[in-house]
């Protein structure tokens, strides 16, 4: 799936980096992986020094154990990195990502938080060693118990729904308990774990800090009106990056807001789990797409919506791009554009706008940024436009 397409590239990367542990063919910048291309489709890039710098701020900073939402990307190549930078912890959903998790960190510890699980699924996990289940209504929590054979070694975790907050993608419209279920759950499970924990995820790209400390408050009280002892508290994922037009606080302020929610709500001394997806890799990988044809302010590109860029075509947003190509030439003022992918669905447009030289031409490169979390791993086949070039560069 994941096979890199390394008879695309003309010449032969650049000699591995010490710091590239990717396996994939590694460059010192975008123009020498755009000189050594030959192929027709779209190139995904990862920028592996990013994602491990974004790997250290979390294990650095957030008051607790970090697991990688493997969601978010699960390319081979971004759970070795962040491996390598230190992350052992991996939130799976699926028996795949229990089984690629496993290939490429056979020690690592996985936690599977998906609330809704086949009985397969989890039979498998827990043959696979993982623990760690989420769920939110008493159907799986009897399915859990019976498909490991009410084992004593369970450590499981109610998913909580949180009232509305103010996330960009709230995450609480599909899953969760509410607060009188949720009461009856934790009760439920208690005398049949080996670890009892709550978990919420704010929703993702959650721009306001405070919705940790809801979310915290929320699970204090839950927990106190059913009056069992709690073991962990899971913050969830929903950390953000900057995109053009948002530009969230500084990791550190989100860091500093659960650690004081922490104490505030009587949770010193327990584990503390933290489920970042988004925040460890957006920043660490791009796509770039080249230009087929322009058409006035449009520009029909090799990758759109059912490639890479889902987010940019579904939820508008504007992700950051640059310009690459071959002969440089002065690039005088830059315009609004709108892009259209290459399927022959009208879905398929990118509506932007995106800021990018006035004289950009059919053959030009663009290169969308921050596209690291929720791109390559939506991308389809449909219409038989798919990349399986993935190439590091190592800046
Ligand atoms: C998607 C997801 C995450 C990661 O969310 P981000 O917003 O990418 O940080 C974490 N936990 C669960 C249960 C998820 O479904």
């Amino acid at each position: 799936m994941f096979k890199s397409d390394y008879a695309s590239l003309a010449r032969p990367a650049i000699l591995p980096d010490a710091s590239n542990r990717t396996g994939l063919p590694a460059f010192a910048s975008v123009n020498e992986v755009l000189s050594a291309y030959e192929g027709d489709d779209a190139i995904y890039v990862l920028y592996p020094k990013k994602i491990a710098a974004a790997a250290r701020t979390f294990l650095h900073g957030f008051p607790g154990k970090v697991l990688y939402a493997v969601k978010a990307n699960p390319h081979p190549a971004v759970l070795k990195t962040l491996w390598t930078a230190g992350i052992r912890h991996f939130d799976v959903a699926s028996t795949r990502e229990v089984e690629l998790v496993n290939m490429i960190a056979p020690s690592a510890r996985m936690y599977f938080m998906h609330p809704v699980k086949s009985r397969a699924a989890i039979r498998h996990a827990y043959a696979y060693g993982v623990r760690d289940f989420s769920f939110d209504c008493m159907e799986e929590l009897h399915k859990l118990l019976a498909e490991t054979g009410y084992a004593d070694d369970l450590n499981l975790h109610v998913r909580l729904a949180l009232p509305k907050g103010d996330a960009i993608m709230p995450l609480s419209g599909k899953f969760g308990a509410g607060r009188e279920e949720a009461v009856e759950l934790l009760k439920a499970a208690r005398a049949h774990v080996s670890m009892l924990g709550m978990t919420f995820h704010v929703g993702s790209q959650c721009l306001n800090t405070a919705e940790y400390n809801r979310a915290l408050a929320w699970s204090r009280s839950i927990i106190d009106e059913a009056d069992v002892a709690v073991d962990s508290i899971d913050c969830g994922g929903g950390f953000p990056v900057a995109y053009p037009g948002m530009t969230p606080k500084p990791m550190g302020n989100y860091f500093a807001s659960i650690r004081e929610a922490l104490r505030e709500h009587g949770f010193d001394g327990i584990q503390i789990l933290g489920e970042p997806g988004r925040a460890l890799c957006a920043q660490g990988g791009s796509t770039l797409a080249r230009v087929e044809l322009r058409k006035g302010q449009d520009l029909y590109l090799n990758d759109g919506s059912y490639g890479s860029l889902f987010d940019a075509a579904q939820c508008a947003w504007k992700f950051p791009v640059k310009l690459h190509r071959s002969a440089p030439r002065p690039n005088g003022q830059s315009e609004a554009f709108r892009f259209f992918g290459p399927t022959c669905d009208s879905l398929d447009v990118m509506e932007g706008p995106f800021d990018l030289p006035a004289d950009i031409e059919e053959g030009d490169w663009v290169e969308v940024c921050h596209l690291g979390a929720y791109g390559q791993a939506l991308a389809s086949r449909f219409n038989g436009f798919h990349s399986e070039t993935t190439v590091a560069v190592m800046a």
